[in-house]
């Protein structure tokens, strides 16, 4: 899936829990205090999921969600004259892009560990800020750094300091960049959390804001952390495509008409053998990045160490023959750039003709991989897919025997 294809869900989920707030307010009367406690019981469904899949990050999200509506409920339901409520509302303005930008960075190694231990102690230091700045500095000073550095109501019907404002659109683009590099279901999920918060803040004297947008942020954080789970058990960790174990569940729900490719890298076992196994793995994360970019429909599995499979519904073999040649040449022709090659493992060493080959590789250290491909279709009413996975591995090998970098349809 794309970066961005992954705000998709929690914009959909937004945009409904701002519609919802009308609908919530028609009722207020008779299903107030229920709309009120909604938020409180997602957030704790939220929490008490990120313990469980032991998920340090959206716990702490999570738990920072909890506190700041239990902060909104009892702290800044006065008018923000008040200096506490001025107070309340400051921090939250600037500890919660503070706290997402932390949560964009922190690499997600379980929460039941000394990982989770320190990113927790951590994030609760940054929430702690302004309990030490209250101690330090007295009401007066307080006030006055407020009202320099943050003057809330900049514009009519716009609550949020400019400055504050403009620091959550930095973390906003910080997260966005994040996103399109790391790809990862959480980072869209800090994005919603850090929109969520602005939302929040810059209109919170909109009716029944915060209780609208805090149920949605529970929901996308608990989606986070069920997905997170289920990449856990379906999808391959080095390369990210699904796994074994997602092919097997989908070679069940196969329809009448299907097409499935079986491929394997040329020469890898040479490959690992000349450049080390690190470089290997990091063509093998290329050769899967390209495979599922494939288009016509077809969804891509590692099917075990350098071999994948693409299954593509409802198609015959002619006709995603073409897609199939467009990703074979795109590997082919992807020029990867190898980094430190003198970390090559001592084996080789030995096996390189030293000088020679050393110097190519310093000048052009770029190495490249072809895969075989190999293409079967359900032709009889009876085949099974296993059946069919098993004619395209025959293919494979064809195509392996033909002089390889190919693709070969099965012929019944
Ligand atoms: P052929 O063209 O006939 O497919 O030759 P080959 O050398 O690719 O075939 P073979 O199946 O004998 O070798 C597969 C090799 O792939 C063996 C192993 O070293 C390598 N391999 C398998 N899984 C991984 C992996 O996860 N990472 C790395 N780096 N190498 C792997
Ligand atoms: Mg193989
Ligand atoms: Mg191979």
């Amino acid at each position: 899936m794309s970066a961005y294809r992954r705000l998709i869900l929690p914009f959909i989920i937004l945009v409904i829990a701002l519609f919802t707030r009308q609908y919530m307010i028609n009722y207020y009367d008779e299903y107030g205090q229920l709309f009120d406690w909604m938020p409180y019981l997602l957030i704790t469904a939220s929490i008490l999921l990120a313990i469980f899949f032991n998920l340090s990050r959206n716990f702490i999200a999570s738990l920072y969600t909890l506190i700041v509506y239990q902060i909104i409920q009892t702290e800044l339901q006065i008018t923000l004259d008040d200096f506490s409520a001025l107070y309340a509302y400051s921090s939250l303005c600037l500890v919660s892009p503070v706290l997402v930008l932390y949560l964009f960075f922190i690499p997600e190694k379980g929460l039941r560990n000394k990982f989770g231990f320190i990113n927790l102690s951590l994030s609760i230091l940054i929430m702690a800020i302004p309990f030490v700045l209250r101690m330090f500095l007295n009401e007066q000073e307080l006030t006055g750094h407020i009202n320099s550095l943050l003057p809330i109501r900049p514009v009519d019907g716009y609550i949020q300091s400019i400055n504050s404002s403009i620091f959550f659109l930095l973390t906003f683009i910080i997260g966005m960049v994040t996103l399109h590099k790391a790809n990862k279901d959480f980072i869209s999920a800090s994005l919603a959390l850090l929109l969520i918060l602005f939302i929040t803040l810059s209109f919170f004297h909109v009716e029944k804001i915060s209780t609208v947008l805090f149920m949605a942020i529970s929901i996308i954080l608990i989606s986070s952390s069920l997905r997170s789970s289920y990449n856990l058990a379906y999808r391959d960790e080095l390369t990210g495509l699904l796994g074994r174990r997602a092919l097997n569940d989908r070679l069940k729900t196969l329809g009448r008409k299907y097409v499935i490719a079986m491929m394997d890298v040329d020469h890898f076992k040479k490959f690992n053998d000349t450049y080390g196994h690190d470089i290997g793995d990091d063509v093998l994360k290329m050769v899967a990045n390209k495979l599922d970019s494939v288009k016509g429909g077809g969804t891509t599995y590692r099917y075990g160490g350098e071999e994948f499979c693409i299954i593509f519904p409802g198609k015959i073999m002619e006709e995603t023959e073409p897609y199939l040649e467009a990703v074979r040449k795109t590997v082919e022709n992807y020029q990867m750039v190898v980094r430190n090659l003198d970390h090559r493992p001592d084996s080789m060493e030995k096996g390189l003709e030293r000088r020679g080959r050393r110097k190519q590789n310093r000048e052009n250290n770029v190495v490249s991989v072809t895969i075989s491909i190999g293409v079967a279709q359900r032709n009889e009413t009876k085949q099974t897919p296993e059946e069919t996975l098993k004619n395209a591995d025959t293919a494979l090998y064809t195509a392996k025997q033909n002089g390889r970098n190919c693709v070969i349809l099965h012929k019944a």
